[in-house]
């Protein structure tokens, strides 16, 4: 209880301090950053109004505080995440072991972060070329409307056994397996410069989808279907080719492959309908 009470007591009163002299030395001013870095002008401040001496104390004293924090920080959630390790994943490993290795570990991953480039802040949007719902959640009921046109299943009648199936090679199993891996994400459409909110392109997943179904033997049966779909407008054809899907597809799916191909199927599709005209 004491130690609460003046942990509490010392943390609501160094806030109250450290407020007041940030209001009296640096508020109100324009071009004030908005991170930790105000701290340099405040001691700047502080420079001119105390003396030099104490612009180096202060930013000694704010080092050595913001240092403390995050040792503090490192070393109770090392101890807490040592303990759990030890009794309930690594039984055989020390605790201080673990320990050291957490604390290190912490130490390595934020040196990358820092070399890496990588700064703050971190931006966190909803998809933008959806309609938003709430905070992060988008509607992406254009995808399944995209599938629905395309007629993405495979027909099947009746309820009785259909048997085995039909059967089909390895390699095109293996190129059918990358396709079905769509999760609908919507990461495709998302950085592909040809969608936009509103507009009729279909989007690479379907394309990829689409594939997907005019290659299985079953599925075949609406291949002039989905083919006739994707030569409208809205279809193959407003694809740019700018491949910016295929960086982004989480799950690695060939989707400038299966582009080509379709582009390739429609083609032969036009040719086909003006011979039997
Ligand atoms: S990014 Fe890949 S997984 Fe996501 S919807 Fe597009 S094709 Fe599917
Ligand atoms: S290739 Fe480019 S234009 Fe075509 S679907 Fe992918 S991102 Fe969009």
């Amino acid at each position: 209880m004491e130690q609460v009470f003046s942990f509490v007591l010392v943390t609501v009163v160094t806030i109250a301090l450290t407020s007041l002299l940030a209001h009296s030395t640096v508020f109100g001013q324009p071009d004030l950053a908005n991170n930790v870095s105000f701290l340099r002008t405040e001691a700047q401040q502080l420079q001119q109004m105390v003396g030099p001496w104490f612009g180096m104390l202060f930013l000694a004293v704010g080092a050595f505080a913001l240092f403390g924090s995050a040792m503090g920080i490192i070393d109770y959630t090392s101890r807490l995440a040592a303990d759990i390790l030890k009794t309930t994943y690594l039984p055989r490993v020390s605790e201080s072991r673990a320990y050291f290795w957490l604390v290190w570990g912490m130490v390595g991953l934020g040196c990358a972060i820092l070399l890496a480039g990588l700064s703050q802040p971190i931006t966190l949007e909803p998809m933008s070329k959806f309609r938003v719902l709430r905070d992060l959640i988008v509607d992406r009921t254009r995808m399944f409307e995209a599938l629905k046109r395309v007629k993405g299943w495979i027909p099947i009648d009746g309820t009785y056994d259909l048997g085995p199936g039909p059967r089909i090679a390895p390699e095109q199993q293996e190129f059918m397996y990358q396709l079905s891996q769509c999760i609908t994400c919507g990461c495709c459409l998302e950085v592909c410069p040809q969608v936009q909110q509103g507009n009729a392109f279909i989007g690479a997943a379907a394309i990829g989808q689409s594939l997907l179904f005019n290659s299985h033997p079953t599925g075949a049966m609406h291949k002039d279907e989905r083919l006739d779909i994707l030569m409208q407008p809205g279809g193959i054809a407003d694809c740019g080719n700018a491949q910016n899907c295929v960086e982004i597809c989480p799950k690695e799916i060939p989707l400038t492959d299966a582009i080509a191909e379709v582009g390739r199927q429609t083609t032969g599709k036009w040719f086909r309908d003006l011979l039997r005209r």
